[in-house]
C-alpha cells in the first residue's frame, strides 16, 4: 500500500472522557413525542450520538484549556483580545477585527452597517441567520451559486462556486449601486459543505472590483475550504492549508466568523474588515449589541481559547483527520447505496431525504421526518436542512421550497471515535431499509423567526 493510501488517524490522543448515556428505543419514542418531532427540542441527555451540529461542539486541546487559565478579564483592553487580533491578522490576513459573541452577532453588525433598505445581497446559497440579518436590514437575498449545487448527485469538486454569469446578470439588472457586497460562503453549509475554488474566488474578485462591489466572506469553515483546495485544485497540492487560507482571504474584503466552527471553541465570533470607515462604524455599533470592542460578548479566556484554536485549526494533520472522519462515515453510506449528497462535504454527511421518501410531498416535511426516524432508531441526533429551515418568503408569506431536502449528520471536531461513526452508519442503513413505511409529518406550531429551531410536528 502506498504511504498516501494509508488511513487517516487523529493527531491527538484522549486525556479526559465525558460519559454519555446509553439510551433505549422506548426512551427515544417518549423523548421524540415530547419534543414535537423536532430534534432541536430534544434534551441532550436523551441523545446517544449527537450529530445535530458542529457548532460549538468542538473538543478543546490541553493547550487551549491551559489558555483558559490565562484569561485577562479586564473590562477594557484584555491582553487576550490583542492575542486574538494578532492571530486573526496572521492566519486570515484581515486588517481590523471586531469581536462578537458568535457569528450572527457579526452578521448583525455587518448587515446594519452595509445594507440600505432596497439593496440586494447576492450569495452562494443562503444561510439561515445570515439571510435573516440581511432581510432585517432591508435587503433581498439573491442566490448566485452554480446550478450543480442544487443537484445532490453531481460530483463536481467545487459545488460551492459562485456562478459568475448569474452574478453579472444581477449587476446588469439591479445596478452595482444596489449591491453593497457579495456574501461568499466557504464552504457552503446549505449545499452540503461544498467548497469554493481559488480560481472562482479570484474571478469573483476581478468581476466585483470592476463594479466597486465588496466581497464579504462567511468564513465559518474557510479552513476546511482551504483543505479541499489543497486536495482538489490543480497547483495547490504542495501548499499548506495555512498558505491557501491566507491567499483565499486576500480575494475578499472581510468576513463574519462563527468561532464555534473552524476555530475549535465552544462560543465566540468576530467581524473582520479591511475598510477603515466600515471598521470604525462596526467598532462603535458593537458596544450597543455585544460589548466593548475589545471583548464583544466574550470572556478574556474565551478569546484566548479561540486564538489558540485558530493556530491548531490550520494544521494540515488536523484537517486531514477532521475531513477524513466525515469521509469515513460518508463512504460507509455510499457503499450501502444510501442516497447522500456527493461529493462528501467538509463538516457533515447530508442524507438526501427526497430520495429516501419519494412517497412524501415537500409539505409533508421529508427531511424533518427522516431526522425524527433516525433519532428514534438509535438515539442519533441529526438536523433538518430542507423546507423547515428554508422558512417563508417575508413578502408573500409562502414557504420557500428549496430544491434540496436534506438531513445533516454533522461531525463535531475531535469528539467522536470511528466506532461512533460505525454505529451511526448502521442506524442510517436500517432507517433506509424501512423507508417505505414513513408517512410524513404535519407542522402544528410555527414560530415567526428561524422556525426550524422551535417548530413542533405530529405524525400524519
Ligand atoms: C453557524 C453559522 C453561522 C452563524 O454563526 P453562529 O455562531 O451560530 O451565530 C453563519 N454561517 C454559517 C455558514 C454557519 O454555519
Amino acid at each position: 500500500m502506498g504511504r498516501d493510501k494509508r488511513s487517516w488517524a487523529e493527531p491527538w490522543k484522549v486525556k479526559v472522557v465525558e460519559p454519555i448515556k446509553m439510551t433505549t428505543l422506548a426512551e427515544h419514542r417518549r423523548a421524540l413525542t415530547e419534543a414535537g418531532y423536532n430534534t432541536f427540542l430534544l434534551r441532550s441527555e436523551d441523545v446517544y450520538i449527537d450529530l445535530l451540529t458542529d457548532s460549538g461542539t468542538n473538543a478543546m486541546s490541553d493547550w487551549q484549556w491551559a489558555g483558559m487559565m490565562m484569561g485577562d478579564e479586564a473590562y477594557a483592553g484584555s491582553r487576550n483580545f490583542y492575542n486574538l487580533e494578532n492571530t486573526i491578522r496572521e492566519y486570515y490576513g484581515f486588517r481590523h477585527i471586531v469581536p462578537t459573541h458568535q457569528g450572527r452577532g457579526a452578521e448583525h453588525l455587518l448587515s446594519q452597517i452595509m445594507i440600505k433598505p432596497g439593496d440586494v445581497v447576492p450569495g452562494n446559497m443562503y444561510f439561515t441567520t445570515t439571510r435573516l440579518h440581511q432581510e432585517l436590514a432591508g435587503a433581498t437575498f439573491v442566490d448566485v451559486i452554480v446550478d450543480e449545487a442544487h443537484n445532490p448527485c453531481d460530483e463536481s469538486p467545487f459545488k460551492g462556486n459562485v456562478d459568475l454569469g448569474k452574478m453579472e446578470d444581477l449587476i446588469v439588472k439591479v445596478g452595482a449601486k444596489k449591491i453593497p457586497y457579495v456574501c461568499l460562503a466557504a464552504t457552503v453549509n446549505m449545499a452540503g459543505g461544498q467548497p469554493v475554488s481559488m480560481a472562482n474566488a479570484k474571478a469573483l474578485r476581478e468581476l466585483t472590483a470592476k463594479h466597486g462591489i465588496k466581497i464579504m466572506m462567511d468564513a465559518t469553515r474557510a479552513v476546511e475550504n482551504a483543505y479541499f483546495i489543497q486536495q482538489r485544485e490543480p497547483g495547490y497540492a504542495d501548499k499548506t492549508v495555512r498558505e491557501i487560507l491566507k491567499e483565499f482571504c486576500s480575494y475578499t474584503d472581510g468576513c463574519t466568523m462563527s468561532g464555534k466552527k473552524d476555530p475549535l471553541v465552544n462560543i465566540g465570533g468576530w467581524l473582520a474588515i479591511n475598510d477603515e470607515t466600515i471598521f470604525e462604524e462596526a467598532r462603535n455599533l458593537v458596544v450597543v449589541y455585544e460589548g466593548l470592542h475589545t471583548y464583544g460578548g466574550m470572556a478574556g479566556r474565551d478569546m484566548e481559547a479561540m486564538a489558540r484554536g485558530i493556530v491548531e485549526s490550520v494544521q494540515d494533520d488536523h484537517m486531514r483527520a477532521r475531513v477524513g472522519q466525515v469521509e469515513y462515515l460518508g463512504n460507509m453510506l455510499i457503499e450501502a447505496d444510501v442516497p447522500i449528497v456527493r461529493p462528501i462535504g467538509g463538516h457533515a454527511v447530508y442524507l438526501d431525504a427526497r430520495a429516501f421518501y419519494p412517497q412524501l410531498t415537500q409539505d409533508q416535511f421529508p427531511a424533518q421526518t427522516l431526522a425524527a426516524l433516525l433519532y428514534e432508531d438509535a438515539g442519533v441526533r441529526a438536523m433538518e436542512r430542507g423546507i423547515v429551515s428554508a422558512g417563508r418568503d417575508p413578502k408573500t408569506g409562502k414557504h420557500h421550497y428549496p430544491k434540496l431536502e436534506l438531513v445533516r449528520l454533522t461531525i463535531p471536531r475531535r469528539v467522536y471515535t470511528q466506532a461512533h461513526m460505525d454505529v451511526t452508519a448502521e442506524s442510517v442503513i436500517e432507517v433506509y431499509e424501512n423507508r417505505k413505511k414513513a408517512t410524513g409529518l404535519k407542522m402544528i406550531y410555527e414560530p415567526k423567526y428561524l422556525r426550524f429551531f422551535q417548530a413542533r410536528f405530529e405524525v400524519i
